[in-house]
Protein backbone atom coordinates (compact mmCIF):
# COMPACT_ATOMS: atom_id res chain seq x y z
CA UNK A 1 0.00 0.00 0.00
CA UNK A 2 1.45 3.46 -0.68
CA UNK A 3 2.23 6.02 2.08
CA UNK A 4 2.00 9.56 2.60
CA UNK A 5 4.78 11.09 4.06
CA UNK A 6 4.66 14.63 5.28
CA UNK A 7 8.01 17.06 5.38
CA UNK A 8 8.58 20.24 7.94
CA UNK A 9 11.62 21.60 9.10
CA UNK A 10 9.44 21.31 12.92
CA UNK A 11 7.53 18.09 13.88
CA UNK A 12 3.84 18.83 15.01
CA UNK A 13 5.31 17.91 18.34
CA UNK A 14 8.35 20.00 20.02
CA UNK A 15 11.00 18.58 22.11
CA UNK A 16 12.50 20.46 24.64
CA UNK A 17 14.39 20.52 28.11
CA UNK A 18 12.79 20.75 31.68
CA UNK A 19 14.93 23.33 33.99
CA UNK A 20 15.79 20.13 35.80
CA UNK A 21 17.21 18.66 32.54
CA UNK A 22 14.36 16.03 31.88
CA UNK A 23 12.78 15.85 28.06
CA UNK A 24 9.51 17.19 27.34
CA UNK A 25 7.48 16.39 24.65
CA UNK A 26 4.43 18.95 23.65
CA UNK A 27 2.17 19.18 20.49
CA UNK A 28 1.97 21.63 18.59
CA UNK A 29 -1.54 23.51 17.98
CA UNK A 30 -0.40 25.37 15.01
CA UNK A 31 -3.10 24.96 12.29
CA UNK A 32 -0.38 23.00 9.95
CA UNK A 33 -0.38 19.89 12.45
CA UNK A 34 -4.14 20.49 12.96
CA UNK A 35 -5.00 20.36 9.46
CA UNK A 36 -2.12 17.42 8.34
CA UNK A 37 -3.26 15.30 11.21
CA UNK A 38 -5.98 13.49 9.76
CA UNK A 39 -3.21 12.62 7.11
CA UNK A 40 0.10 11.86 9.21
CA UNK A 41 -1.49 9.66 11.50
CA UNK A 42 -3.64 7.06 9.18
CA UNK A 43 -1.98 3.66 8.23
CA UNK A 44 1.68 3.44 7.50
CA UNK A 45 2.47 7.54 7.12
CA UNK A 46 4.86 9.03 8.63
CA UNK A 47 5.88 13.24 9.30
CA UNK A 48 9.78 13.39 8.65
CA UNK A 49 11.00 16.79 10.65
CA UNK A 50 13.28 18.19 13.09
CA UNK A 51 12.41 17.81 16.69
CA UNK A 52 12.92 21.66 17.69
CA UNK A 53 16.02 21.04 20.01
CA UNK A 54 19.47 19.91 20.01
CA UNK A 55 20.15 16.60 21.29
CA UNK A 56 23.77 15.80 22.72
CA UNK A 57 23.77 12.10 23.61
CA UNK A 58 23.02 9.08 21.25
CA UNK A 59 20.65 7.92 24.03
CA UNK A 60 18.75 11.03 23.83
CA UNK A 61 18.32 10.80 19.95
CA UNK A 62 17.27 7.08 20.60
CA UNK A 63 14.41 8.24 23.52
CA UNK A 64 13.27 10.92 21.11
CA UNK A 65 13.09 8.53 18.39
CA UNK A 66 11.41 5.79 19.70
CA UNK A 67 8.79 8.36 21.52
CA UNK A 68 7.62 9.99 18.69
CA UNK A 69 7.65 6.92 15.64
CA UNK A 70 5.00 5.53 17.96
CA UNK A 71 3.06 8.63 17.00
CA UNK A 72 3.76 8.83 13.44
CA UNK A 73 6.91 11.08 13.43
CA UNK A 74 10.41 10.19 12.34
CA UNK A 75 12.87 12.98 13.41
CA UNK A 76 15.73 14.19 12.19
CA UNK A 77 18.02 15.37 14.53
CA UNK A 78 20.46 19.16 13.81
CA UNK A 79 23.84 19.67 15.09
CA UNK A 80 24.26 23.32 16.91
CA UNK A 81 26.40 24.06 14.12
CA UNK A 82 22.97 23.18 11.44
CA UNK A 83 20.67 24.41 13.46
CA UNK A 84 22.94 28.31 13.40
CA UNK A 85 23.60 28.11 9.67
CA UNK A 86 21.20 26.56 7.96
CA UNK A 87 17.93 27.36 10.55
CA UNK A 88 18.79 30.80 12.00
CA UNK A 89 21.78 31.25 8.80
CA UNK A 90 20.39 30.70 5.43
CA UNK A 91 16.32 30.15 6.06
CA UNK A 92 16.01 32.81 8.56
CA UNK A 93 19.08 35.58 7.61
CA UNK A 94 18.50 34.74 4.16
CA UNK A 95 15.40 33.34 2.40
CA UNK A 96 12.64 35.38 4.89
CA UNK A 97 14.16 38.72 4.76
CA UNK A 98 14.89 38.27 0.42
CA UNK A 99 11.20 36.63 0.14
CA UNK A 100 9.26 39.66 2.48
CA UNK A 101 11.01 42.30 0.15
CA UNK A 102 12.95 42.77 2.90
CA UNK A 103 16.52 42.80 0.95
CA UNK A 104 18.47 44.91 3.19
CA UNK A 105 18.23 42.84 5.56
CA UNK A 106 19.53 39.75 3.82
CA UNK A 107 23.13 37.63 4.46
CA UNK A 108 24.62 36.09 1.75
CA UNK A 109 27.14 33.75 3.00
CA UNK A 110 28.68 30.60 0.78
CA UNK A 111 28.88 28.60 4.26
CA UNK A 112 25.49 29.06 5.07
CA UNK A 113 24.36 27.98 1.46
CA UNK A 114 26.30 25.10 2.43
CA UNK A 115 24.78 24.08 5.27
CA UNK A 116 20.90 24.74 4.06
CA UNK A 117 21.94 22.06 1.05
CA UNK A 118 23.75 19.69 3.43
CA UNK A 119 20.61 19.95 5.56
CA UNK A 120 18.45 19.28 2.97
CA UNK A 121 20.57 16.30 1.80
CA UNK A 122 19.91 15.24 5.45
CA UNK A 123 16.46 15.42 5.36
CA UNK A 124 16.35 13.89 1.52
CA UNK A 125 18.23 10.77 3.05
CA UNK A 126 15.84 10.57 6.33
CA UNK A 127 13.04 10.35 3.70
CA UNK A 128 14.64 8.22 1.18
CA UNK A 129 14.75 5.78 3.89
CA UNK A 130 10.93 5.55 4.45
CA UNK A 131 9.93 6.18 1.02
CA UNK A 132 8.90 4.11 -2.04
CA UNK A 133 8.52 5.09 -5.79
CA UNK A 134 4.51 4.70 -5.38
CA UNK A 135 4.48 6.89 -2.21
CA UNK A 136 3.38 10.46 -1.84
CA UNK A 137 5.72 13.07 -0.14
CA UNK A 138 4.39 16.68 0.64
CA UNK A 139 7.12 19.00 1.19
CA UNK A 140 6.82 22.58 3.42
CA UNK A 141 8.23 25.31 3.28
CA UNK A 142 10.84 27.55 2.98
CA UNK A 143 13.79 25.67 4.92
CA UNK A 144 13.31 22.81 2.33
CA UNK A 145 12.99 23.90 -0.88
CA UNK A 146 15.71 21.89 -2.37
CA UNK A 147 14.32 18.84 -1.42
CA UNK A 148 12.12 17.94 -4.02
CA UNK A 149 14.99 17.97 -6.28
CA UNK A 150 17.02 15.86 -4.10
CA UNK A 151 14.24 13.77 -3.91
CA UNK A 152 13.58 13.36 -7.59
CA UNK A 153 16.62 12.08 -7.86
CA UNK A 154 16.08 9.50 -5.53
CA UNK A 155 12.45 8.76 -6.02
CA UNK A 156 12.21 9.65 -10.11
CA UNK A 157 8.98 7.94 -9.85
CA UNK A 158 7.29 9.10 -6.23
CA UNK A 159 4.69 11.76 -6.31
CA UNK A 160 6.25 15.13 -4.86
CA UNK A 161 4.07 18.26 -3.97
CA UNK A 162 5.41 20.98 -2.71
CA UNK A 163 3.67 24.14 -0.99
CA UNK A 164 5.20 27.65 0.35
CA UNK A 165 3.81 28.90 3.46
CA UNK A 166 5.38 32.74 2.67
CA UNK A 167 5.51 35.05 -0.25
CA UNK A 168 7.55 34.12 -3.17
CA UNK A 169 9.24 37.42 -4.19
CA UNK A 170 9.02 39.73 -7.33
CA UNK A 171 11.47 38.57 -9.80
CA UNK A 172 13.99 41.89 -8.82
CA UNK A 173 13.70 40.48 -5.55
CA UNK A 174 14.44 36.81 -6.11
CA UNK A 175 16.98 37.58 -8.83
CA UNK A 176 19.38 39.12 -5.97
CA UNK A 177 20.04 35.72 -4.47
CA UNK A 178 23.25 34.04 -5.67
CA UNK A 179 21.89 30.31 -5.56
CA UNK A 180 18.51 31.42 -7.28
CA UNK A 181 18.91 29.04 -10.24
CA UNK A 182 19.77 26.35 -7.32
CA UNK A 183 16.58 27.40 -5.67
CA UNK A 184 14.33 26.94 -8.41
CA UNK A 185 15.32 23.60 -9.77
CA UNK A 186 15.10 22.40 -6.16
CA UNK A 187 11.42 23.49 -6.44
CA UNK A 188 10.70 21.79 -10.17
CA UNK A 189 11.56 18.09 -8.30
CA UNK A 190 7.72 18.52 -7.33
CA UNK A 191 4.50 17.48 -9.35
CA UNK A 192 2.63 20.58 -7.84
CA UNK A 193 3.51 23.36 -6.56
CA UNK A 194 1.60 25.45 -3.84
CA UNK A 195 1.53 28.98 -3.22
CA UNK A 196 -0.79 31.17 -0.63
CA UNK A 197 -1.93 33.50 -3.75
CA UNK A 198 -1.83 34.19 -7.84
CA UNK A 199 0.55 36.66 -6.90
CA UNK A 200 2.97 34.02 -5.89
CA UNK A 201 2.06 32.07 -8.06
CA UNK A 202 3.25 34.81 -11.24
CA UNK A 203 5.85 35.49 -9.53
CA UNK A 204 7.13 32.21 -9.35
CA UNK A 205 6.56 31.77 -12.99
CA UNK A 206 8.32 34.89 -14.05
CA UNK A 207 11.53 33.71 -12.00
CA UNK A 208 11.81 30.34 -14.02
CA UNK A 209 10.73 31.69 -17.46
CA UNK A 210 13.78 34.19 -16.55
CA UNK A 211 15.72 32.48 -14.95
CA UNK A 212 15.49 29.30 -16.17
CA UNK A 213 14.29 29.66 -19.59
CA UNK A 214 11.31 27.17 -19.19
CA UNK A 215 8.34 27.73 -21.49
CA UNK A 216 4.63 27.48 -19.52
CA UNK A 217 1.62 27.00 -20.29
CA UNK A 218 -1.79 26.59 -18.38
CA UNK A 219 -0.08 26.77 -15.18
CA UNK A 220 2.39 24.01 -16.00
CA UNK A 221 5.88 24.95 -15.91
CA UNK A 222 8.22 22.38 -19.12
CA UNK A 223 11.29 21.37 -16.83
CA UNK A 224 12.44 19.54 -20.50
CA UNK A 225 11.61 15.80 -18.96
CA UNK A 226 8.63 16.62 -16.93
CA UNK A 227 5.85 19.14 -16.88
CA UNK A 228 5.10 20.70 -12.94
CA UNK A 229 2.03 22.42 -12.25
CA UNK A 230 1.76 25.66 -10.05
CA UNK A 231 -0.97 26.86 -8.36
CA UNK A 232 -2.36 28.84 -5.93
CA UNK A 233 -3.96 27.45 -2.70
CA UNK A 234 -4.82 30.24 0.35
CA UNK A 235 -4.57 28.10 3.30
CA UNK A 236 -7.26 28.32 5.99
CA UNK A 237 -7.85 27.81 9.69
CA UNK A 238 -9.51 25.39 11.99
CA UNK A 239 -12.37 27.45 11.90
CA UNK A 240 -14.91 25.11 14.03
CA UNK A 241 -12.04 24.80 16.63
CA UNK A 242 -12.09 28.66 16.89
CA UNK A 243 -15.47 28.94 16.98
CA UNK A 244 -15.81 26.37 19.72
CA UNK A 245 -13.36 27.78 21.85
CA UNK A 246 -14.65 31.25 21.55
CA UNK A 247 -18.08 29.80 22.72
CA UNK A 248 -16.28 28.09 25.66
CA UNK A 249 -17.32 29.19 29.06
CA UNK A 250 -13.53 30.10 29.78
CA UNK A 251 -13.05 32.65 26.88
CA UNK A 252 -16.61 34.33 28.49
CA UNK A 253 -15.25 33.92 31.36
CA UNK A 254 -11.72 35.68 30.21
CA UNK A 255 -13.50 38.06 28.51
CA UNK A 256 -15.83 39.66 31.34
CA UNK A 257 -13.05 39.87 33.16
CA UNK A 258 -10.96 41.68 30.91
CA UNK A 259 -13.93 44.51 30.02
CA UNK A 260 -14.32 44.66 33.90
CA UNK A 261 -10.82 45.62 34.17
CA UNK A 262 -11.07 47.98 30.62
CA UNK A 263 -14.02 49.67 31.71
CA UNK A 264 -15.97 50.75 29.05
CA UNK A 265 -13.30 51.40 26.94
CA UNK A 266 -13.20 50.36 22.89
CA UNK A 267 -10.82 47.98 22.17
CA UNK A 268 -8.29 47.45 18.52
CA UNK A 269 -6.50 45.14 18.87
CA UNK A 270 -3.00 43.59 17.36
CA UNK A 271 -1.49 40.20 17.59
CA UNK A 272 1.95 39.40 16.06
CA UNK A 273 5.17 37.30 16.34
CA UNK A 274 7.74 40.11 16.76
CA UNK A 275 8.73 40.31 13.01
CA UNK A 276 10.13 43.21 11.03
CA UNK A 277 7.96 41.98 8.39
CA UNK A 278 4.56 42.73 9.92
CA UNK A 279 4.26 46.46 10.45
CA UNK A 280 4.21 46.65 14.07
CA UNK A 281 6.30 49.84 14.85
CA UNK A 282 3.88 51.56 11.52
CA UNK A 283 1.15 50.35 12.95
CA UNK A 284 1.75 52.66 16.56
CA UNK A 285 2.67 55.48 14.55
CA UNK A 286 -1.17 55.29 12.93
CA UNK A 287 -2.24 54.58 16.25
CA UNK A 288 -0.57 57.67 17.44
CA UNK A 289 -1.90 59.73 14.43
CA UNK A 290 -5.45 58.90 15.46
CA UNK A 291 -5.53 60.30 18.93
CA UNK A 292 -3.53 63.40 17.39
CA UNK A 293 -6.52 63.84 15.03
CA UNK A 294 -9.59 62.72 17.27
CA UNK A 295 -8.71 63.81 20.73
CA UNK A 296 -12.31 63.13 21.60
CA UNK A 297 -10.86 59.46 21.36
CA UNK A 298 -8.67 59.94 24.36
CA UNK A 299 -9.90 57.96 27.23
CA UNK A 300 -12.65 55.96 25.05
CA UNK A 301 -9.90 53.44 23.12
CA UNK A 302 -6.94 51.58 23.89
CA UNK A 303 -4.72 49.32 21.46
CA UNK A 304 -4.31 45.87 22.87
CA UNK A 305 -0.94 45.38 21.50
CA UNK A 306 0.56 41.41 22.13
CA UNK A 307 3.77 40.80 20.62
CA UNK A 308 5.27 36.99 21.12
CA UNK A 309 8.56 36.29 21.16
CA UNK A 310 10.57 35.18 18.18
CA UNK A 311 13.91 34.88 17.08
CA UNK A 312 15.71 37.45 19.85
CA UNK A 313 18.82 36.13 19.30
CA UNK A 314 18.92 37.96 15.78
CA UNK A 315 20.61 41.69 15.25
CA UNK A 316 16.94 43.48 13.13
CA UNK A 317 14.94 41.51 15.91
CA UNK A 318 16.38 42.92 18.94
CA UNK A 319 16.75 46.20 17.19
CA UNK A 320 12.98 46.11 16.47
CA UNK A 321 12.24 45.24 19.63
CA UNK A 322 13.92 48.42 21.06
CA UNK A 323 12.23 50.44 18.75
CA UNK A 324 8.40 49.10 19.79
CA UNK A 325 9.30 49.73 23.62
CA UNK A 326 10.36 52.90 22.52
CA UNK A 327 7.24 53.84 20.75
CA UNK A 328 4.89 52.48 22.93
CA UNK A 329 6.61 54.20 26.08
CA UNK A 330 7.03 57.66 23.93
CA UNK A 331 2.96 57.48 22.98
CA UNK A 332 1.74 56.48 26.42
CA UNK A 333 3.77 59.13 28.16
CA UNK A 334 2.36 61.84 25.87
CA UNK A 335 -1.06 60.67 26.07
CA UNK A 336 -1.91 58.10 29.08
CA UNK A 337 -3.94 59.75 32.17
CA UNK A 338 -4.34 58.56 35.21
CA UNK A 339 -6.95 56.69 34.76
CA UNK A 340 -6.24 54.99 31.29
CA UNK A 341 -3.54 53.64 28.99
CA UNK A 342 -3.83 54.61 25.06
CA UNK A 343 -1.44 51.45 24.54
CA UNK A 344 -1.51 48.35 26.37
CA UNK A 345 1.58 45.73 25.23
CA UNK A 346 2.15 42.92 25.63
CA UNK A 347 5.57 41.09 25.23
CA UNK A 348 5.20 36.84 25.47
CA UNK A 349 2.61 34.21 24.07
CA UNK A 350 -0.83 33.61 25.11
CA UNK A 351 -2.81 30.54 25.63
CA UNK A 352 -5.41 29.84 22.58
CA UNK A 353 -8.37 30.80 25.62
CA UNK A 354 -6.99 33.91 26.19
CA UNK A 355 -6.31 34.81 22.45
CA UNK A 356 -9.86 33.52 22.10
CA UNK A 357 -10.90 36.03 24.70
CA UNK A 358 -8.97 38.95 23.18
CA UNK A 359 -10.71 38.22 19.70
CA UNK A 360 -13.92 38.57 21.50
CA UNK A 361 -13.83 41.54 23.17
CA UNK A 362 -11.84 43.86 20.36
CA UNK A 363 -14.05 46.14 18.19
CA UNK A 364 -11.45 46.44 15.64
CA UNK A 365 -8.70 44.16 14.81
CA UNK A 366 -5.54 45.71 13.16
CA UNK A 367 -3.44 43.74 11.13
CA UNK A 368 -0.56 45.87 9.27
CA UNK A 369 2.23 43.41 7.57
CA UNK A 370 4.58 45.07 5.24
CA UNK A 371 4.43 41.54 4.19
CA UNK A 372 2.74 38.38 5.11
CA UNK A 373 2.43 35.03 3.16
CA UNK A 374 -1.25 34.59 4.47
CA UNK A 375 -1.66 36.44 8.03
CA UNK A 376 -4.09 33.31 10.00
CA UNK A 377 -4.27 36.26 13.10
CA UNK A 378 -7.46 37.69 10.58
CA UNK A 379 -8.64 34.56 10.03
CA UNK A 380 -8.75 33.55 13.69
CA UNK A 381 -10.70 36.77 14.62
CA UNK A 382 -13.32 36.35 12.34
CA UNK A 383 -14.10 32.99 13.49
CA UNK A 384 -14.19 33.92 16.95
CA UNK A 385 -16.20 36.70 16.24
CA UNK A 386 -19.56 34.72 17.05
CA UNK A 387 -21.93 37.96 17.90
CA UNK A 388 -20.66 39.32 14.25
CA UNK A 389 -19.30 42.39 16.43
CA UNK A 390 -16.04 43.62 15.19
CA UNK A 391 -13.98 45.34 12.15
CA UNK A 392 -10.85 43.81 10.30
CA UNK A 393 -8.83 46.84 9.48
CA UNK A 394 -6.36 44.63 7.21
CA UNK A 395 -2.96 45.07 5.15
CA UNK A 396 -3.07 44.98 1.38
CA UNK A 397 0.33 42.50 1.43
CA UNK A 398 -1.04 39.77 3.36
CA UNK A 399 -1.75 37.26 1.47
CA UNK A 400 -5.61 36.87 3.20
CA UNK A 401 -6.37 40.34 1.71
CA UNK A 402 -7.00 38.75 -1.93
CA UNK A 403 -9.82 36.17 -0.34
CA UNK A 404 -10.92 38.77 2.57
CA UNK A 405 -12.55 41.54 0.37
CA UNK A 406 -15.12 42.32 3.69
CA UNK A 407 -12.09 43.61 5.40
CA UNK A 408 -11.11 47.40 5.37
CA UNK A 409 -8.06 47.16 3.56
CA UNK A 410 -5.20 49.61 3.72
CA UNK A 411 -1.88 50.25 2.67
CA UNK A 412 0.63 49.40 5.65
CA UNK A 413 2.80 52.59 4.96
CA UNK A 414 -0.07 55.13 4.09
CA UNK A 415 -0.06 56.07 8.08
CA UNK A 416 -2.79 58.91 7.32
CA UNK A 417 -5.13 56.27 5.55
CA UNK A 418 -4.29 53.65 8.55
CA UNK A 419 -5.91 56.27 10.62
CA UNK A 420 -8.29 57.43 9.33
CA UNK A 421 -9.23 53.85 8.16
CA UNK A 422 -9.12 52.90 12.17
CA UNK A 423 -11.41 56.08 12.72
CA UNK A 424 -14.24 54.56 10.12
CA UNK A 425 -13.86 51.19 11.34
CA UNK A 426 -14.06 52.30 15.50
CA UNK A 427 -17.31 54.49 13.81
CA UNK A 428 -18.94 51.80 11.69
CA UNK A 429 -22.95 51.32 12.14
CA UNK A 430 -23.77 47.86 14.04
CA UNK A 431 -25.61 46.81 11.25
CA UNK A 432 -23.08 47.26 8.67
CA UNK A 433 -20.17 45.54 11.32
CA UNK A 434 -22.21 42.73 10.81
CA UNK A 435 -22.88 41.88 6.85
CA UNK A 436 -19.36 42.67 6.29
CA UNK A 437 -18.55 40.03 9.33
CA UNK A 438 -20.92 37.63 7.85
CA UNK A 439 -19.50 38.16 4.77
CA UNK A 440 -15.70 37.49 6.17
CA UNK A 441 -17.41 34.38 7.83
CA UNK A 442 -18.53 32.67 5.15
CA UNK A 443 -15.18 32.98 2.90
CA UNK A 444 -12.77 31.72 6.24
CA UNK A 445 -15.64 29.00 7.32
CA UNK A 446 -15.46 27.08 3.88
CA UNK A 447 -12.00 27.45 2.66
CA UNK A 448 -11.05 25.81 5.99
CA UNK A 449 -7.50 23.80 6.70
CA UNK A 450 -9.09 20.68 6.23
CA UNK A 451 -10.40 21.99 2.62
CA UNK A 452 -7.22 23.32 2.28
CA UNK A 453 -5.51 19.74 2.86
CA UNK A 454 -8.30 18.05 0.48
CA UNK A 455 -7.88 20.44 -2.34
CA UNK A 456 -4.17 20.22 -2.48
CA UNK A 457 -3.97 16.77 -2.12
CA UNK A 458 -6.51 16.11 -5.06
CA UNK A 459 -4.40 18.41 -6.95
CA UNK A 460 -1.21 16.46 -6.03
CA UNK A 461 -2.98 13.34 -7.60
CA UNK A 462 -3.76 14.73 -10.49
CA UNK A 463 -0.62 16.89 -11.37
CA UNK A 464 0.47 13.05 -11.16
CA UNK A 465 -2.05 11.63 -13.73
CA UNK A 466 -1.32 14.70 -16.24
CA UNK A 467 2.46 13.75 -15.76
CA UNK A 468 1.76 10.04 -16.93
CA UNK A 469 -0.72 11.60 -19.93
CA UNK A 470 1.99 13.78 -21.17
CA UNK A 471 4.89 11.22 -20.84
N1 LIG B 1 -0.36 32.76 18.34
C1 LIG B 1 0.04 31.92 19.37
N2 LIG B 1 0.30 32.47 20.59
C2 LIG B 1 0.19 33.78 20.84
C3 LIG B 1 -0.22 34.61 19.81
C4 LIG B 1 -0.48 34.09 18.56
O1 LIG B 1 0.16 30.72 19.15
O2 LIG B 1 0.44 34.20 21.97
C5 LIG B 1 -0.67 32.15 17.03
C6 LIG B 1 -1.88 32.75 16.35
O3 LIG B 1 -3.05 32.23 16.94
C7 LIG B 1 -1.66 32.34 14.90
C8 LIG B 1 -0.14 32.27 14.79
O4 LIG B 1 0.37 32.38 16.11
O5 LIG B 1 -2.19 31.06 14.64
C9 LIG B 1 0.42 33.37 13.91
O6 LIG B 1 0.18 33.06 12.56
P1 LIG B 1 0.25 34.15 11.42
O7 LIG B 1 -0.03 33.50 10.12
O8 LIG B 1 -0.65 35.30 11.74
O9 LIG B 1 1.75 34.71 11.46
P2 LIG B 1 3.18 33.97 11.48
O10 LIG B 1 3.65 34.07 12.90
O11 LIG B 1 2.99 32.56 11.01
O12 LIG B 1 4.06 34.81 10.58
Amino acid sequence: MSRTLIVSNRLPTKVSRSSEGELQFSPSEGGLATGLGSIYRRGENVWVGWPGQYLDSPEDEQRVTEQLTADHMQPVFLTEQEIKDFYEGFSNETLWPTFHYFAQFAQFEPHTWEAYEAVNRKFCDAVAALAGPEDTIWVHDYQLLLLPGMLRERLPEATIGFFLHIPFPSYELFRALPWREQLLRGMLGADLIGFHTYGYVRHFLSATERLLNLSRRDGLVETGTRAVLVDAFPMGIDYDKYAEVAASEEARRLEHEYREALQGQRVVLSIDRLDYTKGIAQRLRAFELLLTRHPELHNHVTLLMLVVPSRDQVAQYQALKEEIDELVGRINGQYRTISWSPIQYFYRSYPVEELSALYRLADVALVTPMRDGMNLVAKEFVASKLDQHGVLVLSERAGAARELSDALIINPTDTSQVADTLFEALMMPEEEQQQRMQGLQAIVQRYNIHAWVELFMDRLAYSKIKQGALS
